[in-house]
């Protein structure tokens, strides 16, 4: 007998109907003997309509009473679906995170879960029922209501099942896994068995929003098998787990393509070539509050450098602006900013024991006569940033270079 804790999104419960589908759910892994720990978010759609109220009063809502606000979103989920348990004849208790205790910092609409109770849990479950908690949320020191953050539910489920020892977190959402890219730009992206949580990471963090990058890194560190699967269909779903676990035969060197259009390239052009320099042009952008991506410095024959890098397209104005300044005061030629790249990677825990993954990547896109502009990698990822007009050619063709393309589609 196991115990899972299983976290339903808000398309799962976005209406009475999936309610009760998600309840006779849970009735059959009850039926098989399994302990069950429920998390849910607020119907879909709620988060959103909540926030809209507020700011229709506040512009910028005060973070502490918008975090009382949203909380209602899982609130009333976790009730409805123990109603529809009980009718089910499945005992079930609900508890908001506060109930149980899931203690935050105080940073609200971004806390940090910081420990959590499972005396309560553990005796329900001993009991025979089935444990509905609220995600998203918690409680600080104070007493004070909590929100984790868009998509926090995932992370409250996988903090549970590391707190709970569960032998599984399965999160169940509209989708039947991760894929090794975006299916509606590769037609022949197919389903991953299994992926490693580092992969899952830089996945994640490049777009493919299936899973909160903080719940992914939260089951890495606690080291919690999670599993992404559908809830309207039946499936295995993808398994995100350790590396060890892999066996090498079935290990591809690259697991999936990424891609993110949210980037933008700026250059400082004709800037004296001297120690120090990059760090007075990069300097003013973080204290801005700017996240730089990727960073290339060319070198020209007359004592002068080119410094590019990327930066979130919200952010490119700003970024250009604080650049402009320092560039003046460095006595720099230009500052040109281009919002029309996006970045490609490719991602793979393979590349640590495989040589040649660049080169066949830069190989597939010159057969496209694709220009590469800026490149980086870490080691288990290569990137480029270029043109967003080759974006999906791009993609395509490093799927099918890679060996990732669906046997028949
Ligand atoms: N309901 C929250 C949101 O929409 C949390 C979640 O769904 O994970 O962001
Ligand atoms: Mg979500």
């Amino acid at each position: 007998m196991s115990l899972i804790v299983q976290k339903y999104g808000g398309t799962s419960v976005g209406s009475i109907e999936r309610i009760k589908a998600v309840a006779a759910k849970v009735c059959k892994f009850r039926q098989q003997g399994h302990d069950v720990v429920v998390v849910v978010s607020a119907m879909s759609g709620e988060t959103n309509r909540l926030i809209s109220l507020a700011k229709e009063i506040q512009k910028n809502p005060a973070p502490r009473e918008l975090d009382v606000l949203v909380s209602t979103g899982e609130q009333v989920t976790i009730a409805l679906l123990c109603m529809a348990l009980m009718e089910l004849g499945q005992d079930a208790r609900s508890y908001t995170g506060a109930q149980v205790r899931i203690l935050t910092d105080d940073a609200f609409t971004k806390a940090r879960i910081q420990e959590i109770d499972v005396d309560r849990m553990k005796a329900d479950l001993q009991a025979g029922r089935v444990v509905v908690v609220a995600g998203f949320q918690g409680v600080d020191e104070a007493g004070n209501i909590t929100t984790l953050g868009r998509g926090g539910s995932d992370t409250t489920g996988v903090a549970l099942a590391a707190a709970l020892k569960a032998d599984e977190c399965q999160i169940y959402t509209d989708v039947d896994g991760v894929y090794t890219t975006d299916p509606r730009v590769v037609e022949k992206a197919r389903r991953l068995d299994r992926i490693t949580f580092e992969e899952m990471l830089e996945m994640a963090s490049l777009g493919s929003k299936v899973l909160q990058i903080r719940s992914v890194e939260f089951a890495g560190k606690y080291n919690v098998p999670l599993r992404v699967l559908s809830s309207f269909q039946e499936g295995p779903g993808t398994l995100i787990t350790i590396d060890e676990e892999f066996s090498t035969m079935e290990q591809l060197v690259v697991s999936g393509i990424a891609f993110n259009r949210d980037e933008a390239k700026i250059s400082v052009r004709g800037v004296p070539d001297q120690p120090g320099v990059a760090s007075r042009l990069l300097a003013p952008i973080g204290e801005a509050n700017i996240e730089v991506d990727v960073i290339v410095q060319n070198l020209a024959a007359d004592q002068t450098t080119d410094i590019t890098f990327t930066v979130n397209r919200n952010d490119m104005n700003k970024a250009r602006q604080v650049l402009q300044k320092v560039a003046d005061e460095l006595g720099a030629r230009e500052v040109v900013a281009d919002d029309t790249v996006v970045k490609v990677s490719v991602v793979g825990v393979g590349m640590r024991s495989h040589a040649g993954v660049a080169s066949t990547m830069f190989k597939a896109l010159a057969a496209d006569n694709i220009n590469i502009q800026m490149i980086t990698t870490s080691e288990i990822k290569i990137s480029v940033i270029i043109d967003e007009k080759y974006l999906e050619l791009a993609v395509r063709s490093l799927h099918t270079a890679f060996g990732l393309d669906k046997a028949s589609a």
